[in-house]
This record gives C-alpha cells, structure tokens and sequence, in this order.
C-alpha cells in the first residue's frame, strides 16, 4: 500500500473531484512510496474560489495581525523542522543535512514577511503643494499563483506565500508532482499558526492545473520557478491574460578561477557547489573556468583527487550524512548518463565517468563527474544538464572568461575566485548575471534582498522576495489629498496642476 497525496484547499486534505493520479518514487530506492492526485480545470477553479473568498476578509485583516501568523509559522516550522526535512530528503533524494538548509534558507523568508508592517508602509509626502499632501498605499492584489519546481520543494514556495500572504493577498500553490508532501506539511502548519481556512491552498496537478491558473481571471499574479521552456511559456501565457508574471527559468553557472586565486578554498568551494544536491541546483556551478594553462593544471590534479572520496549515498543515513544522494527519478537519471555520452562523443575530454559509481543500489544514484576541454558549442556546455557534472572550460584571459560567460543564453549565477580586487570589482561590473559571488561559488541572496538571474534565467521584471517580492505582491496607489476648508474661491483649473 501506498499512501495518496490529495490536496490541501479550504484548510484541509481533500481529493476534490481528482481522477488522475501520478506516482511519486523514493529515489534512494527507486521504490514507489506515494501517489499524488493530479487536479483537473474544476479542481483547480474549486481552489481559486476557496482563495477568492478568503481574500475579502484577510485584505482587510490588520497587516500586525497577518504578521504575527507568520510569527507563529516560524515556531511551527522550527519546531517541525526535522519531520519536514525528512519529507524533502526522501522524496527529493537529497541528504537530510541539506534538506535542513533549504528548510533554513526558506525559514529565513518566513522571518522577513514578519516584517510586513513595516514593508507596506508605502511613502508620504508632507505640503507637496500648498496644503495638499500626497502618499502611497501597497495594497494586495487578491489571488496569487505559485508554480514550483521539483528541486526545491519547501524552499522555493517558501519564496512565494509567506509575502504575498502576510501583504494580505491569498494564494493557490501547485508544487511540483515530483515530491509534494514537503509542502502540503507547510501548508498544514501554517493553519495550525492561525491561518484562515482558504488563504492558502495547495493543488497538486500537472500543465491542466498550470494552465487553469494562468488563464483564469480571478488570479491576478504568477510566480513561477522550473525549466527555460516553461518559465517563457508561463510569462507569455499569463501576459497575454492580464496577469503580473515573474518566471525564474534554467541556469549554467560559471566560476572563474584566477590565476592568483587560493586554489585549494576554490577546490573546496567548487566540490559543494557542482556536486552538492547531485548538481540539482539552479546555483549549482556546472562550469569552471580557470584562466591560463597553469591554473587550468592545477585545478584538474587537485579537483580529480577530491573526486576520489566524494561520498555518495541514500539521502537519509543516520548519524553521517554522505555528499551527495541520488538523482530524483530514472527519467533524468537517463538524462544525465546521456548528457555524459554526448559530451565524449563532442570531443570533451571525460576525466572522470560517474557512471562508473561502485556503490549499487535500484535508486537513482550517478557518480561525481568531470570534463575537461569543455568549448561553447558543445551541448554539454551550452545546456543546463542539472546533475553532478562539472566541465572545466579553460579561458585564456580574464576578458575571454567574461566574454564566454555573457555570451551564454543564460544568465543565473556566477563566482569569481581570486585574491585581485580590481579584478573582482571588473567581474561584478562586467559580468552579464544576476547573481555574482567574489570568492563566494553560490551567492544566493539572503531573504532580506531579491533574488533573481538575468537572460533566459528570467521572465520578467521582478525578482523572488526581498524588496522585489514587496513589490511584485502589492500595487501601489498614490493619493494627493486637499482638505478644503482654506478653500474659498472656486478654482477652474485646466492646465496640468504643477502644485
Ligand atoms: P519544470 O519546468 O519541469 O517544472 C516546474 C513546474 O512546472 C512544475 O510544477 C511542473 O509541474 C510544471 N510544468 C512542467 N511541465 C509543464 C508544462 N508543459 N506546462 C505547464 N506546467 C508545466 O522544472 P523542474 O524539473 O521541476 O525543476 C528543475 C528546473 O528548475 C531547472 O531548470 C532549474 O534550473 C530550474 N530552477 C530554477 C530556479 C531559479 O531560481 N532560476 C530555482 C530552482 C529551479
């Protein structure tokens, strides 16, 4: 037996009117360990009633109120902390160490909605004319959509809810098919902190479900995090139908290795950040770039002797964690095998085959893998392959590295390791990416600024939360008031009002 995932709408688990289902594995074992509901167009239309209804009351709920929900969200989620992670870990297939990260970094947007009184307080202008005073007011919009994908699935609603909600607006999520009982727990708690029943609602589903949300009316914004093809597709669909759409796509992260960089910091640096979660991370660095032959040497030699005891194992081993668990499914466990054969048979050089792993098991584990030679060109640089294979695509100059790197379609994260700070200070500047990291290989922002890449990595004006996630979560109305009791002429005025 199986257990079966439902949805979570009006405060509570239920199948609505469900027929489809799609099953949901173990990837440590490849072992089915759940089936997930898959809604369909009425399903969903039944969950943005439920958030439709809602929203009168929690709009007009005090923002202090709202605020400290979120309050007692934190409690809840630190005190769950170790159940949810373990949700994450089995279903997601990373380790439970990093598992508990993600919980962490998507707690740390929880503790910024907190401050929502003071984020929506808008703008006032005293006399901005004589006796007229002029201010701003960020209300909610009222139903917002979040669309998430499979790698991160508490984090990355985590980006989403806890502002738009504690801005007073409602929210219907549909996480990712893949590993959905992480987040139908949050969701759980976040009522249990006082939530109203229909403020947030959860379907789980498939493109119907997408589709519902981006064509309906009643919703008024998107967020969208996954692939390249569906972020434009999201951003288009949801344009073309009136709504405000931020849609976080594909990545291939580059680190520059100067030649006077600390090599064994950017070793160390580079093992996490290509191969921690299996490479399935949009932070993830897929590509380094050391600059000139010597580097280059150097960093292959000390990089292949590290690859010699990176651990790999089942997500969940009590008392030590290995470095890296399984793939999350066959399907892309054959993806990246075949990223692999593709990359031999373009004329990279394969260093280190991680298909080679000696540790069996019918999960879907792939060993730590290594190119060198890797050229623009080949598909195995120009794609996003989001396993654990690193290229090492060797620059002969600074301005080369730069100049491959803006040259790619996408444009996520990017480091640059060295001791030089000219050097760094040119990179930050001249470096097409929305995220950069001097000396830091993953720098996702922390939940007090915005998070957000540039290129094909980003539809959209608006990045993921901090002041951008304020912003994408309220509209803003500026009012210019005049109270009349000084007015005693009449005053015809039929040229712009300069004040
Ligand atoms: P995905 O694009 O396959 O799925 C994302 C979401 O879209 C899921 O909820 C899925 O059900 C839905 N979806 C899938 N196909 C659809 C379709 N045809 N029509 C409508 N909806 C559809 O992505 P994934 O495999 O779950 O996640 C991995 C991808 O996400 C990688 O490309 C990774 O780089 C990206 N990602 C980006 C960021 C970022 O911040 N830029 C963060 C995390 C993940």
């Amino acid at each position: 037996m199986t257990d079966r995932l439902t949805h979570y709408v009006n405060g509570q688990r239920t199948a609505l009117d469900s027929v489809r289902s799609a099953p949901v594995f173990n990837p440590s074992t490849g072992q089915q360990s759940a089936e997930v509901l898959l809604a369909s167009k009425a399903d969903v239309e039944q969950a943005i009633a439920s958030a439709q209804q809602a929203f009168e009351r929690w709009s007009q709920t005090t923002p202090l109120k709202r605020a400290r929900v979120m309050f007692k969200f934190k409690a809840l989620l630190e005190t769950h902390a170790d159940e949810v992670a373990r949700l994450i870990a089995q279903e997601h297939g990373k380790v439970l160490s990093d598992a508990m990260g993600e919980l962490t970094r998507g707690l740390e947007v929880v503790e910024f909605a907190c401050g929502m009184p003071h984020l929506q307080k808008g703008e006032h202008s005293l006399n901005v004319g004589s006796g007229v005073d002029s201010f701003s007011l960020m209300q909610p919009l009222g139903v917002c959509a979040g669309i998430t994908p499979f790698n991160f699935p508490a984090m990355v609603p985590l980006w989403m809810f806890p502002i738009a909600i504690a801005a007073g607006n409602t929210f219907v999520l549909k996480p990712s098919e893949k590993d959905p009982s992480s987040t139908l727990r949050i969701a759980e708690l976040l009522s249990e902190a006082g939530l109203p029943d229909g403020v947030l609602n959860v379907v789980n589903g498939d493109k119907e479900a997408v589709d519902t949300l981006l064509t309906d009316p009643r919703v008024q914004a998107i967020s969208f995090v996954g692939s390249t093809p569906i972020a434009e597709y999201v951003y288009s669909t949801g344009s073309a139908h009136g709504k405000r759409v931020q849609a976080l796509g594909g990545a291939k992260n580059h680190m520059v290795i100067m030649p006077d960089a600390d090599l064994d910091q950017a070793v160390d640096a580079l093992m996490g950040a290509a191969y921690g979660s299996a490479g399935e991370r949009c932070m993830a660095i897929s590509v380094a770039v050391p600059v000139g032959e010597s580097t280059a040497v150097k960093l292959r030699e000390k990089l292949l002797a590290r690859l010699d005891t990176l651990s790999v194992g089942v997500s969940i081993t009590e008392g030590a964690d290995h470095d890296m668990g399984p793939l999350v499914s066959k399907d892309h466990l054959d993806k990246v095998a075949g990223y692999i054969a593709t990359g031999e048979a373009e004329g990279a050089e394969l260093v280190r085959d991680g298909r080679e792993l000696t540790f069996k098991s019918d999960g879907y584990f792939i060993g730590g893998t290594l190119f060198d030679h890797v050229k623009p060109g080949m598909r195995i640089y120009d794609e996003e392959i989001f396993g654990p294979v690193l290229a090492i695509a060797r620059a002969n100059s600074f301005d080369d590295a730069v100049q491959m790197i803006n040259a790619h379609e996408f444009g996520n994260g990017t480091a640059i390791f060295t001791r030089d700070g000219d050097a760094a200070r040119q990179y930050c500047e001249q470096i097409q990416v929305g995220m950069v990291g001097v000396n830091v290989p993953i720098p996702v922002p922390m939940a007090f600024h915005s998070f957000g890449g540039w290129k094909r990595s980003l539809f959209g004006a608006l990045h993921m939360h901090g002041p951008d996630g304020v912003r994408f979560y309220t509209r803003m109305k500026t009012v210019t008031a005049r109270w009349p009791s000084g007015l005693r002429e009449a005053t015809n005025q039929f040229t712009m009002p300069t004040m």
